[in-house]
């Protein structure tokens, strides 16, 4: 099949005007001038999109499908009454409504143009919900407990999990991770565990890594709001904690878990230089939430800092519980503005670079650019087609400002993993969207009384 645009974006090349994209089963066979392509294959079947961007699907580096139908639950609150908030409300939730709020993340995801997950994930939901969905995904169990003896139960049943996990989808598209859940909730001991099972079963790993100034003061001087009350409620017991002087990061960094080769640290707005080059030397790999972290109140992730030491950063929506929609187009865009605001205009600060970040980028501190996060031949045929023909974005001078300036999730029509396609034009292909929705009325219901 031959997809055609009027923009087409490599991202690891300059753009083609008028431009297409051959795919032949699962992978990109070519990319060109549309009149070129057709020429040379003339029997070729052709979908042109016309005046629309056709580009690599996003790779939303940090999110939890699971948590879909929190939607707007708990507004207004900063980070650690927010986190206790829903921990609370999780409780009226049974096991169905975890699987189908994850299908309606799902559903959002592959309607707003992403391709590929990565996703912290509890009960499972996620990944079972990836898979059906037919996203591309990695899914990381989440471990966590403060109390040092419960941690060889934790690890057995997380061990367990991520073998069952694994059999949820084709391995070429599910990828299955652990995932130490923040420092506030996890005993030293879980982060040695995690470390020596990641090495030695070549496991990736994701962790939220200081990501407000709550968890800072907690982790440094054994303060904050999630040293009292949220211990309280998470734990049950009293357990001791003894403030360790120094940052989240360089106290992570005494337990190994930076060790581990495929390594994501998520949120970073709390760091200084010296832990951004313990970052750098250990080769780890940073989620940028900007909308999550603004609306949150967890301060502002630097950028600058993380790419010119040569970080890989991509671009997270930390999921609908947080931001309240997984729209990338929004986090380009207030990811952008919010750094150009503090900083003023630096060189890495334009439209192009944070598209770069929402995909290519993504992928690398995913290590999974070799097969997606760019259109290029060989590899998987990840796609979506973006319409940006609407009066607020005519003239188009420049596809990568149009995309962060003007466009939003409602302008993707057309979203294909693998080649297969599994959004185009408000239909899913492999999900039930109106129960879903049906789904998702009945859950705000027992969220909100
Ligand atoms: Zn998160």
């Amino acid at each position: 099949m031959l997809l055609a645009a009027r923009y087409v974006l490599p991202i690891a090349a300059p753009h083609i005007i008028d431009g297409a994209v051959l795919v032949h089963g699962d992978r990109i066979v070519e990319i060109g001038e549309l009149e070129k392509l057709k020429a040379s294959h003339p029997d070729e079947e052709i979908r042109d999109f016309g005046l629309a961007v056709l580009m690599p699907g996003f790779v939303d580096l940090h999110t939890h499908l699971e948590f879909s139908s929190m939607r707007g639950l708990v507004d207004d609150l900063p980070y650690s009454q927010w986190k206790m908030q829903l921990l609370d409300k999780e409780e009226r939730l049974d096991s169905e409504d975890w699987e189908d709020a994850a299908r309606l993340g799902a559903a959002e995801a592959l309607q707003s143009g992403i391709t590929t997950i990565a996703d912290i994930s509890d009960s499972g939901a996620s990944a079972r919900a990836a898979a059906g969905a037919g996203l591309r995904a990695v899914v990381y169990r989440e471990v966590s407990t403060m109390n040092k003896r419960e941690v060889p139960d934790v690890m057995a049943r997380a061990n367990e999990d991520i073998a069952e996990w694994r059999e949820y989808g084709d391995p070429s598209r599910l990828t299955v991770g652990i995932a130490p859940h923040a420092t506030y909730s996890c005993h030293p001991e879980v982060y040695r565990q995690a470390a020596e099972k990641a090495i030695s079963e070549d496991l990736p790993v994701s962790m939220h890594v200081a990501g407000s100034k709550d968890e800072y003061d907690f982790v440094k001087y054994g303060s904050s709001r999630l040293a009292v009350d949220y211990r309280d409620i998470y734990s049950g017991v009293d357990l001791g904690w003894l403030p360790t002087g120094v940052s989240p990061v360089r106290y992570l960094d005494q337990w190994g878990i930076f060790e581990v080769p495929n390594i994501l640290a998520v949120h970073c707005t709390q760091v200084d230089d010296a832990d951004i080059e313990i970052l750098a030397d250990r080769d780890v790999a940073i989620a940028y939430c900007p909308r999550c972290n603004a609306k949150l109140g967890m301060g502002v992730a630097p950028l600058g800092s993380f790419l010119q030491r040569g970080l890989r950063v991509g671009i997270g929506t930390d999921s609908p519980a947080s931001n309240n929609t997984l729209d990338m187009f929004d986090e380009m865009r207030i990811g952008l503005l919010i750094q150009r605001s503090l900083s003023g205009y630096e060189p890495h600060l334009i439209a192009r670079q944070f598209v770069k970040m929402g995909t290519l980028d993504a992928a690398r501190a995913l290590g999974l650019d070799h097969e997606t996060g760019s259109l290029e031949p060989g590899k998987q045929a990840d796609i979506i087609a973006v319409d940006i023909s609407h009066s607020h974005q005519i003239p188009t001078l420049y596809p990568y400002s149009t995309l962060v300036h003007t466009a939003n999730q409602e302008n993707v029509v057309f979203t294909m993993v693998a080649g297969q396609v599994l959004y185009d034009s408000g239909r899913w292909s492999l999900l039930d969207i109106d129960r879903i929705q049906a789904r998702a009325e009945e859950m705000r219901v027992k969220l909100r009384t």
